[in-house]
């Protein structure tokens, strides 16, 4: 007989804190959203889980919009400066924030990125989250968009696993569709999982390495 799966209901306790951090957490994320909006500055926010494919995305993103709008980068990591790096040689500028062990980037973090930055100098900021798609769901940054980037090299179930992070997407970019067969991942139902738990969600399939896709991803995202 199957036994009744733990929930949190039965486990857990809740732990009574003089502030909400959800709501402070949010209240930050406003502030941070009035002023780059107070500099003209977009802001994109781009999760995925390592691996998903990121960086190459947020790569092929800087190529194409060369010359059309001053970009900067702030790339989140736990330890590394791979990204950064990889960022640096497509001569933006980059800043990192390097988390330490914490599994997400959080408003104040971002906020001391976006006072280094020079905002006047710059018309579009893309930060490239921590690699995970559970705690960055419960952090909201300020951000006008937010991008998820699902690849199928992480199984079919990504779109039913994730619904909380799905739901705060603007854009759903599949990546690595030239792998689908071999991982036997059907993207035409990763796109119906999406539509089902945000109907209306703009997805985009894509080959982020061979850029193919990319140019749909630009439109979605209205740059
Ligand atoms: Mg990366």
């Amino acid at each position: 007989m199957r036994k009744e799966p733990i929930t949190e209901t039965e486990e857990t306790f809740d732990i009574v804190l003089d502030i909400d951090i959800s709501k402070r957490t949010s209240e930050l994320a406003e502030d941070n959203r009035g002023y780059l909006d107070a500099h003209g500055v977009r802001c994109l926010d781009v999760m995925g889980s390592v691996g998903s494919g990121k960086t190459t995305l947020i790569i092929e993103l800087l190529r194409r919009l060369k010359g059309k709008m001053r970009v900067g980068v702030i790339a989140g990591d736990l330890t590394t400066r791979i990204d950064a790096d990889r960022i640096e040689a497509e001569g933006v500028p980059v800043l990192q924030i390097q988390t330490g062990g914490m599994c997400h980037l959080d408003p104040p973090l971002v906020r001391r990125a976006f006072e280094k930055l020079d905002l006047d100098d710059l018309d579009l900021i893309i930060i490239e989250n921590v690699g995970n798609l559970v705690c960055p769901a419960a952090f909201p940054l300020g951000a006008h968009q937010r991008l998820v980037i699902l690849s199928v090299t992480e199984g079919p179930y990504m779109a039913l696993k994730h619904p909380i992070m799905i739901n705060q997407a603007e854009v759903v970019v599949i990546n690595k569709v030239d792998l689908a067969e071999a991982m036997e991942v059907s993207v035409e139902q990763l796109a119906a999982d999406l539509e089902q738990v945000k109907p209306g969600i703009k997805v985009i399939a894509t080959n982020a390495r061979s850029g193919e896709g990319v140019d749909e991803v630009l439109q979605a995202l209205e740059l």
